[in-house]
């Protein structure tokens, strides 16, 4: 699989530091209260799961999931709920993990949703922003890592459902994009 790899934006190493950085800051600003971590599926998981052994608090995580890129790369701009949340989030400290904030449509319908559910706060948690790509902003209250313009897989990003599996973020060789 690396073969197919054309450059490596963000290595490992760089981002388990990251993580453990935002897992203590995170916990910090947490401290005395109970969080529930609301991933989004699917390219958020493996974030997830890093984020959650770099916290020191009381937390319960639960997962949505939103239509999103399909087997292309580009936005529809159409969000669509596939699976929702299993708790209620009335009257909760929620803590919205998301992959990669792009157009931020998907988060800021998702944000949308959650609000009208009255949590006691909301606020999100994104591994990495693409921001010359937004149409509407949005508030991201901790970042993993700020990134150019390129269609980026790995660490539970994924091309085409694949890709997810890379311990790095990374871009792929064009000629990927064209074996379809
Ligand atoms: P937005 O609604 O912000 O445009 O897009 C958010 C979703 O699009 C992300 O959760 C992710 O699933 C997908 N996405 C956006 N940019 C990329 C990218 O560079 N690589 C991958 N694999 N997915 C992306």
């Amino acid at each position: 699989m690396q073969e197919l790899v054309e450059k490596v934006l963000i290595n490992s190493q760089e981002i388990q530091k990251r993580i453990n950085d935002l897992g203590k800051r995170i916990s910090r600003d947490y401290k005395g209260k109970e969080v529930l971590l609301v991933c989004v599926l699917k390219g958020a998981f493996v974030f997830l799961a890093d984020l959650i052994r770099a916290m020191d608090v009381p937390l319960k995580v639960d997962f949505i999931a939103c239509s999103s890129y399909g087997s292309s790369t580009e936005s529809s701009g159409v969000v669509r709920i596939l699976k929702d949340l299993d708790y209620p989030v009335e009257g909760k400290h929620i803590l919205l993990i998301e992959d990669i904030v792009d157009t931020g449509l998907t988060l800021n319908y998702i944000l949308s949703l959650l609000k009208e559910r009255r949590p006691k706060s909301l606020k999100v948690c994104a591994f990495l922003d693409k921001p010359e790509r937004r149409v509407v902003p949005v508030k991201i209250d901790y970042l993993g890592f700020k990134i150019p313009n390129e269609f980026v897989v790995g660490y539970g990003l994924d091309y085409n459902g694949q890709f997810r599996n890379l311990p790095f973020i990374g871009v792929l060789k064009q000629e990927v994009y064209s074996q379809k």
